[in-house]
């Protein structure tokens, strides 16, 4: 019996790892990309190519260019549980008592003590009731939120408040207003610290695709599928870019939300209008990376924990209700430049994850959007600029040398991604949109043709979308349900 999965991410490995360990199915798997890994990518900054967990030396530089940290890590969770089958280790970063220091732009101070941990804990604080990004989402005088509003005591710690909350459109990869707040936290995800993967995820996928493997699971790279066919006798036909014709019993489509929403292979028949409407209804996010290596970690004696924040130039001023001024997406080379020279971004220190001298910046919108509008040179260039600016006194900045290599990520240009993870949108009155909900990732799970076409991925995991976790299990599942079918008709 032959199965096949479109796309070598986790999702499609997981389910291949699974499928493979029972006799009699064979397993092919047909990825787009000319590697493994998808939303999951680890680059050797040393290299400048793909890091292979089997080439490892000693004196590479690996970086999750996609998924970087375990989230949620308690009890059960399914990524975690592997961490020594895999052979990954990883990094808390709550161990360093990550508290957040801001440096201020203009005067290169930190902003410290009591008034961080004010603005920390109302930009930031604990999701999703009890912080401003959900005041944000609702009107003031809503009882609840209104309230903690008015525990801000001017306009001036409200401002920064909502500036800091900015820098957190990278968590769910959607400005805060595009989120819907009734779904917000409505999922049942695991609950725990965030912990880096160390040397880098790409060895849960080299494990993972060696596990399928040496089972007689097939990968063949290169090969983007552009037609999904059931014929007459059941059996489903799958075209691919160069002309090959594979024809399967089993077809499981780990595409991407954003690809099925862009650019999906021609389905014969035409998919249900029912799983197009909610494919449609889902909202699909983006977060953008910057990764800088320098030759010596020229920022240690600052001693920042392993995340801090660069401020904006400017402070957030409020519009209407709580829409921040001039908040959109850039559409303009020179939108998109404003936003890059000016925005307030986050790093992330390698220098203390695992000693190298890295800083790694995370963009959400809008300024991950920027990034998709610029050239490398000019954004690896400006960042430096305003990390040395921020963080050194004026005589020091001058012998700092600019990165020895360097990356800019473009998740969204990406077309085997078209962004880079799920999200559920809030309702829109222009155009008409009545918003999405949980149903439309159960929907978007959900088997068609008899069950012979199945659906995994990140977005069809309604209780931990967005994440690597989330996309092993709707692998697993939709093996499991495989496997199950193949169990009744033998009974
Ligand atoms: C920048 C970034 C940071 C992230 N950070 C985290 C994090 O810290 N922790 C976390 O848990 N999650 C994180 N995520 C989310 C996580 O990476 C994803 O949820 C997960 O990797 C998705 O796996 P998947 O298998 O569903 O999809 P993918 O990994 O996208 O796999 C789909 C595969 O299909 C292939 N494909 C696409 N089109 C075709 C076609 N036409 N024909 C054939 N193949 C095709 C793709 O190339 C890809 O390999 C992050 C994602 C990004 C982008």
């Amino acid at each position: 019996m032959q199965v096949i999965i479109i796309g070598a991410g986790i999702a499609g490995l997981s389910c291949a790892r699974r499928l493979a360990q029972r006799s009699g199915i064979e397993v092919l798997i047909l990825e787009g990309r000319d590697r493994i890994g998808g939303r999951i990518h680890t680059w050797d900054l040393k290299d400048n190519k793909t890091y292979n967990p089997k080439e490892a030396q000693k004196a590479s530089f690996p970086i999750d260019l996609g998924a970087s940290f375990i989230h949620g890590v308690s009890e059960g969770h399914p990524v975690k549980a592997l961490e020594k089958e895999v052979g990954f280790t990883t990094f808390d970063s709550e161990e360093d008592e990550s508290a957040l220091i801001f440096y201020d732009r203009q005067s290169g101070k930190k902003l410290q003590g009591e008034k961080a941990e004010k603005v920390a804990f109302f930009s930031q604080g604990p999701l999703p009731k009890e912080n401003l990004w959900s005041a944000l989402l609702t009107r003031k005088d809503d009882p609840v939120y209104g309230e903690l509003w008015e525990q801000l005591e001017s306009e001036e710690e409200r401002e920064m408040v909502m500036t800091m909350s900015k820098l957190w459109t990278g968590w769910t990869g959607a400005l805060h207003w595009d989120l819907s707040l009734r779904w917000w936290g409505a999922e049942n995800d695991f609950h725990g610290g965030n912990e880096v993967v160390l040397p880098g995820y790409q060895t849960l996928i080299q494990w993972s695709a060696d596990k399928a493997t040496f089972k007689g699971a097939k990968v063949e790279l290169n090969k983007v599928v552009e037609k999904v066919q059931r014929l007459r006798n059941n059996k489903i036909l799958v075209e691919v870019q160069d002309g090959t014709k594979y024809y399967a019993d089993y077809l499981i489509s780990s595409l991407p939300l954003g690809v099925m929403q862009n650019s999906p292979p021609a389905f014969e028949p035409d998919l249900p209008e029912g799983l197009k409407q909610s494919i449609s209804n889902l909202g699909m996010g983006l977060l953008n990376k910057i990764v800088l290596r320098y030759e010596t970690a020229w920022w240690r004696e600052l001693s920042p924990p392993s995340f801090f924040c660069i401020l904006p130039t400017q402070i957030a001023k409020r519009d209407q209700g709580y829409r921040w001024k001039g908040e959109q997406i850039p559409k303009t080379v020179e939108e998109a430049k404003y936003l890059v020279e000016n925005e307030g971004i986050f790093a992330q220190n390698y220098d203390i994850i695992n000693q190298s001298p890295i800083l790694k910046i995370f963009l959400g919108p809008p300024i991950a959007h920027a990034v998709e509008l610029l050239d490398d040179d000019w954004i690896i260039k400006t960042i430096h600029d305003r990390l040395i600016k921020s963080m050194l006194p004026n005589d020091e900045q001058a012998s700092i040398s600019p990165p020895a290599s360097a990356q800019v990520t473009r998740w969204n240009k990406d077309t085997f991604s078209r962004g880079s993870y799920s999200y559920i949108p809030a309702a829109n009155e222009s155009p008409q949109f009545p918003g999405g909900s949980r149903q439309d990732m159960e929907v978007a799970a959900t088997s068609i043709w008899d069950g012979t076409l199945g659906f995994c991925g990140e977005h069809t995991s309604a209780d931990c979308y967005a994440s690597v976790h989330g996309a092993l299990l709707s692998g697993e599942r939709e093996a499991d349900r495989i496997l199950h079918t193949l169990q009744k008709e033998r009974l």
